[in-house]
């Protein structure tokens, strides 16, 4: 069950089922009305999700974390869909006072020294502001999919997150890099650069490197740390 919610999440995966990308926004989005939100890292899903809220003016926030340490092109691409769409995607940004003590204590590149360090700057940069963006919502939609990692194999398209108290919706969890691409073509949405430079799953520039052919979608993050400790704290299962 979905805590104090009044729909259940077996209820909601049994309405989604076979229902289009657009189809199934627009059911949820519906039925959280005002209370459901999107986080986008200008990822190619993240484009693909942004573009069926957009293009369908579906009533969901769009909220970005801007950690300070984004590549210009993530930039670029925020700034083009901003256009593209006649929107303004909300931007959630570290609290300076928690990031000024953390930078004058450790320096800027901390986060190469050792795994706390890195989720300090994490926590800091990401899942504070996360937090703050999520506060007082029902729905968290997010463009998860399955391919990406084990951890994502046996994940449904709506789930219960507990730290958040809120229901997670993955709506293009099973969908195939090829159809990704294919969408992002055919509807020429704007996508970041780095995607065709063999940056795959891109974060903060310091964190993140292209990847070689074979490797796994997320070994580009933190390619420094153990596999087993590689979370930034954004999602649960990972
Ligand atoms: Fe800091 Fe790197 Fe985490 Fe970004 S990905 S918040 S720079 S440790």
């Amino acid at each position: 069950m979905s805590g104090n919610l009044n729909v259940s999440i077996p209820y909601l995966l049994d309405r989604v089922k076979g229902l289009s990308i657009d189809e199934s926004l627009r059911l949820l989005s519906e039925t959280f009305k005002g209370l459901s939100v999107f986080s986008s890292s200008f990822s190619l899903e993240d484009q693909v999700i942004t573009h069926a809220i957009l293009h369908n003016k579906l009533e969901v926030d769009i909220f970005t974390l801007d950690t300070g340490r984004n590549f210009p092109e993530t930039y670029s691409v925020w700034n083009s869909t901003n256009e593209r769409y006649q929107t303004q995607i909300k931007a959630f940004t570290p609290d300076y006072m928690q990031l000024e003590a953390y930078l004058t204590k450790k320096g800027p590149n901390a986060f190469y020294e050792s795994v706390e360090n890195r989720k300090e700057c994490c926590h800091i940069r990401k899942v504070e502001p996360l937090t703050r963006a999520l506060a007082g919502k029902k729905l968290w939609i997010t463009g998860l999919r399955a391919e990406h990692s084990a951890a994502r194999q046996d994940l449904q398209m709506l789930e219960w997150d507990k730290t958040h108290q809120l229901i997670k919706f993955h709506p293009i969890l099973h969908w195939t890099t090829v159809e990704v691409r294919q969408f992002i073509t055919e509807n020429n949405v704007p996508y970041n650069t780095l995607q065709d430079k063999g940056f795959v799953s891109i974060g903060c520039a310091p964190c993140t490197r292209a990847i070689k052919p074979g490797e796994e979608f997320r070994a580009g993050r933190w390619w420094w740390e153990d596999d087993s400790k590689k979370e930034c704290g954004l999602h649960e299962h990972e």
